[in-house]
């Protein structure tokens, strides 16, 4: 396949999503920027990363999926890479059963856990062109470490991860050998979600062997380090700076 490495970067208009979409275009790919409603910032960032394309696409609705993945490769003729970034959350004290209703679990299910894997089943084919092309192919899913710890900012977003998780490693085996699909479990990170979250951000000084949040960049390093391994697949890679081992 000629020219650059394609990827498309969900919800990469904002912290974590951002970081990735910098730090792949600035390792020679092309990036597909996505987010649902900041348009405007999606295509000041697509000018900024130069060779670049954004997509608007809510994901909470199946044909906007279809619609992104579609878009990306008409306008960018490839993909070689999805990553699985953009996510909700909400904070609901776990205690407070009644709060957490069943429009906020389907809400949260629908772009959290749903989206990624249809996502992926749209991206299918053309990911397995890239890999049979010489190109090979990875997705990599951002969970949370409230996927892999009973913890988080609700039991619906945790719940709607650790399904993520599981999505990943079933992908992993069913996708193999032309498509490697990973998550990275990131803890505490500084970006606009959490800007509010200061008791969080204190347990993260505190108690974490790192003594601080996670940057956009710390978990972009981690997307990088799975999108080039040539051999893992199936994999979580917990960035909590160490949080879960204290
Ligand atoms: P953020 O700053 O709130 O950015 C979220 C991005 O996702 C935005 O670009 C947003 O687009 C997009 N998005 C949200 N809902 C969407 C939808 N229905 N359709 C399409 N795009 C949508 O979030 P973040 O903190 O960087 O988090 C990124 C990911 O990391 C999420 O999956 C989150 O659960 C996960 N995570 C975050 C942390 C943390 O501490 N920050 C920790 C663990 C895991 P618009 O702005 O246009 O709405």
């Amino acid at each position: 396949m000629a020219g650059k490495r394609v990827a498309l970067v969900t919800g990469s208009t904002s912290g974590i999503g951002l970081g990735i979409a910098r730090r792949l275009a600035n390792d020679g790919y092309c990036v597909a920027v996505h987010s649902r409603t900041s348009a405007e910032a999606g295509h000041a960032l697509a000018a900024e990363l130069g060779d670049a394309v954004y997509v608007q696409a809510d994901l909470a609705e199946d044909e906007d999926r279809r619609r992104l993945v579609h878009e990306t490769v008409a306008a960018t003729g490839r993909l070689d890479v999805l990553v699985n970034n953009a996510g909700i959350s909400g904070t609901i004290p776990h205690a407070d059963l009644q709060a957490a209703t069943p429009e906020i679990w389907r809400d949260l299910y629908e772009v959290n856990a749903i989206a990624p894997f249809r996502l992926v089943a749209e991206a299918e084919p053309h990911l397995r062109a890239a890999a049979r092309a010489g190109s090979p192919a990875a997705v990599v899913n951002v969970a949370s470490h409230a996927a892999v710890r009973p913890k988080g900012a609700s039991i619906p977003y945790a719940a709607s991860k650790a399904a993520l998780v599981h999505t990943t490693k079933l992908l992993a085996v069913t996708l193999a050998p032309d498509i490697r699909v990973n998550a990275v479990a990131p803890g505490l990170v500084d970006t606009p979600l959490t800007e509010t979250w200061e008791d969080t951000r204190a347990l993260w000084r505190e108690r974490s062997p790192m003594r601080r949040a996670a940057t956009p960049e710390d978990i972009a390093q981690c997307v990088t380090a799975l999108i080039d391994s040539t051999y893992i697949s199936g994999e979580v890679m917990m960035a909590d700076g160490g949080l879960n081992l204290t």
